[in-house]
């Protein structure tokens, strides 16, 4: 069965989303009042520098800071500078220990109890920075697109590594990858960091794509096949596609998929995992210090892919319906002539 929409003119003007059933309305946004969006305002250059006390207090609470390790769980592992050397902290850091470490997250997202008894939850915390360069205000944090790509690279192989880790515990069956950027996406955490959970079941989201793909085993290419009809196609390379999606769950929502390689993160080889990870990191590099989450999708036979929702457009759908506003197609041509740029 074919995704079912109705294009106009060549541009879209609804669309089901073949997995959740919503559907999206693409709407006129100029001079709309829902059509307010979030983001950091750039950093006013007349703004005073956050005072040296402020940042002290600020990351001296921090639990994910380097110098208070004991205040998160026991360490599962960390990689050190030598380890992640397109790491740009040197200078900011230049006593630190790790530039990536994990632990087990104190509040698990899954009770230990329905994982044989072991905490399933983990926190990777992506960089010994708290803030981001010369912060102008508590909300001047370090962001995942100004990592680097080599060292957003090593944290995805470290992602793998301990998949693997929960994957042998035989409770766990799924596991997904997690990160909200930002207080308004739902961060609890100011200090830049991750979650990888094993789950006992296949996560929800999971299930329901996984069932679309039952009904309709082609869905993931005729998803492809239409994004790229649409002009919504950001990057296409290695392997992997890369496109701003009309049926995610905010109005800014972007999917990385690898059509061709149904399996886990662990499964890749090491050219695929650098592909999988870079193509992820130039959407996040051009999204910026914008609030927003991702997730990795994988396992049950689907493509491998991840989900990208920037809350430029805070809004969200209702009872199954979501306005998108037209800007989608000018949007996913201003990320390509960004990423051309870089
Ligand atoms: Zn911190
Ligand atoms: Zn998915």
């Amino acid at each position: 069965m074919p995704i079912e929409c109705e294009i106009r003119d060549g541009r879209l003007v609804w669309i089901k989303n073949p997995i959740t059933g919503v559907i999206s309305y693409v709407v006129d946004v100029r001079g709309k009042s829902f059509a307010f969006t979030l983001g950091r305002d750039a950093p006013d250059p007349e703004h005073p520098p956050l005072s040296s006390e402020h940042i002290k207090r600020a990351t001296e609470s921090c639990p994910f800071c380097p110098g208070n390790e004991e205040l998160a769980t026991r360490e599962v592992m960390r990689l050190t500078p030598e380890e992640v050397p397109g790491w740009m902290g040197g200078s900011a850091c230049p006593q630190a220990r790790w530039v990536l470490r994990v632990f087990n997250n104190l509040f698990p997202r899954i009770p230990a109890e329905l994982t044989g008894g072991r905490n399933e939850s983990y926190i990777v915390v992506e960089d010994p920075r708290h803030f981001a360069e010369s912060p102008r205000s508590h909300g001047d944090l370090l962001f995942t697109g100004s990592l680097g790509e080599e060292h957003f690279v090593k944290m995805i192989e470290t992602d793998a590594r301990v998949m693997r880790l929960s994957l042998e515990n035989e409770e766990v069956c799924s596991v997904v990858v997690r990160k909200n950027q930002g207080r308004e996406s739902g961060a609890s955490q100011p200090h830049p960091h991750q979650q990888i959970i094993g789950s006992p079941e296949p996560f929800p989201a999971i299930a329901s794509e996984t069932r679309a793909e039952r009904e309709n085993p082609h869905v993931w290419h005729e998803i492809v096949a239409l994004m790229e009809r649409l002009g919504l196609v950001i990057e296409k390379r290695d392997g992997l596609v890369s496109y701003a999606s009309p049926i995610g769950p905010f109005p800014r929502s972007y999917d990385v998929v690898m059509p061709s390689f149904r399996g886990l993160l662990t499964e890749l080889n090491r050219e695929q995992t650098h592909a999988f990870a870079s193509a992820l990191y130039r959407v996040l590099m051009i999204l910026g210090p914008l609030p927003l989450d991702y997730e990795i999708h994988q396992g049950e036979g689907l493509p491998l892919h991840a989900h990208i929702n920037a809350r430029l457009y805070p809004y969200s759908n209702v009872a199954g319906t979501l306005n998108l506003p037209n800007t989608l197609l000018e949007s996913a041509a201003a990320i390509r002539k960004a990423l051309a740029r870089h």
